[in-house]
């Protein structure tokens, strides 16, 4: 038996086939997608369509693919996680926050990741699956549909790395971007990667003007290979060369996130190698407070560190913020995400 598709990962042309296909007239496909931009991905909820297309869309349709099996609210700032469960039983989490500007959705590309790092629960979880473009946008338009609220930017930087997943990635970003999907302006989308380079540079050469983020947290070869891996495979000089070629070829600034981690990468000395590496480039150093999660020996840098190595970045003239931490109580910050409930728990 061939699986059932997911509903969001039909286009709206592929709607137009679809009523076509099962003799329902055309204007059906626009009421149907509609319903989906809406976040309403149930056919029965679909009030206005006749018995008939609802039974088709759930004969066609899994309609248990992507249910919320949780929700949990940050006393703190009102951040909201969300874990769904797909299909295939699968389990991914997705991050809503309150900013002034608007409601930012951090999105996964991947149920658990590949990759590794060693600070990061999404890693220590495993690798299930890449995620279909319809399940990346299905993150941004359920939670907008509970919470009532608009998107004004997503971030794919939740569980597993975007680019591994780079086909998928593409459509999704077309969806989110199309006047006919989320109509999200590139600009307000952010994506972020470990440092896979050959799919950086060919994700620039697609010229998109979304906003690229680069995950650095170290400056030097050793270190970068043993917090991540995936510096054995494209070093620091191949990663940088390939930013410093991004910046060119886009005219865009680029991000370098850095999570302090106590003791490790976070002296006053790291700070002026990172100021080295990054000399020249038109970057931006986005500091994260590392946080922590169960099962991992590492901890966060105090304040007072946190404030030195800005200040020495400052100094040497980079541009540097620290990241407002959100949804921490919750397991919902920078690298606490992870596929699924209970993985971190049976280690
Ligand atoms: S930090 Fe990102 S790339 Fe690294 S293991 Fe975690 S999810 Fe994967």
């Amino acid at each position: 038996m061939t699986e059932k598709l997911f509903i969001l990962d039909m286009s709206s042309e592929n709607w137009e086939e679809w009523v076509q296909s099962h003799g329902f007239p055309r204007f059906r496909a626009d009421q149907i997608f509609a319903w989906l931009i809406k976040g309403v991905i149930r056919p029965n909820e679909m009030t206005n369509l006749p018995r008939g297309i609802t039974e088709a869309l759930e004969n066609d349709f899994n309609s248990e693919a992507f249910v919320v099996d949780k929700e949990t609210i940050s006393k703190i700032d009102g951040t909201r996680k969300f874990v769904f469960r797909l299909g295939d039983q699968n389990r991914i989490e997705t991050v809503w926050m309150k900013y002034r500007f608007g409601n930012s959705v951090c999105i996964s590309s991947q149920a658990g990741c590949k990759m590794g790092c060693a600070f990061c629960a999404s890693a220590h979880a495993g690798f299930g699956r890449d995620l279909t473009a319809g399940e990346m946008l299905g993150q941004v338009l359920v939670p907008a549909r509970i919470t009532s609220e608009r998107v004004s930017r997503v971030v794919v930087m939740g569980i597993g790395e975007p680019f591994d997943n780079y086909d998928q990635l593409i459509a999704f970003l077309d969806m989110a971007n199309s006047p006919k999907g989320l109509n999200l302006g590139a600009r307000h989308i952010t994506v972020s990667t470990c440092g896979l380079v050959p799919q950086m540079i060919e994700f620039m050469c697609v010229n998109k003007q979304v906003n690229l983020s680069v995950s650095l947290h170290a400056a030097n070869d050793d270190l970068r290979s043993q917090l991540m891996p995936v510096n054995k495979k494209y070093s620091l000089d191949q990663l940088i060369s390939a930013a410093r070629e991004y910046v060119e070829k886009t005219g865009r600034r680029i991000t370098f996130e850095y999570a302090l981690l106590n003791g490790i990468n976070d002296s006053v000395a790291d700070a002026g190698q990172l100021a080295v590496l990054l000399k020249g480039i038109n970057a931006h150093i986005n500091l994260i407070a590392a946080n922590e999660f169960p099962g991992t020996s590492f901890s966060r840098s105090p304040q007072k560190v946190v404030n030195a190595f800005r200040s020495e970045l400052e100094r040497l003239g980079m541009n540097v913020t620290v990241r407002r931490e959100m949804g921490s109580d919750i397991m919902a910050a920078c690298g606490q995400l992870r596929r699924g409930l209970g993985e971190i728990e049976k280690k």
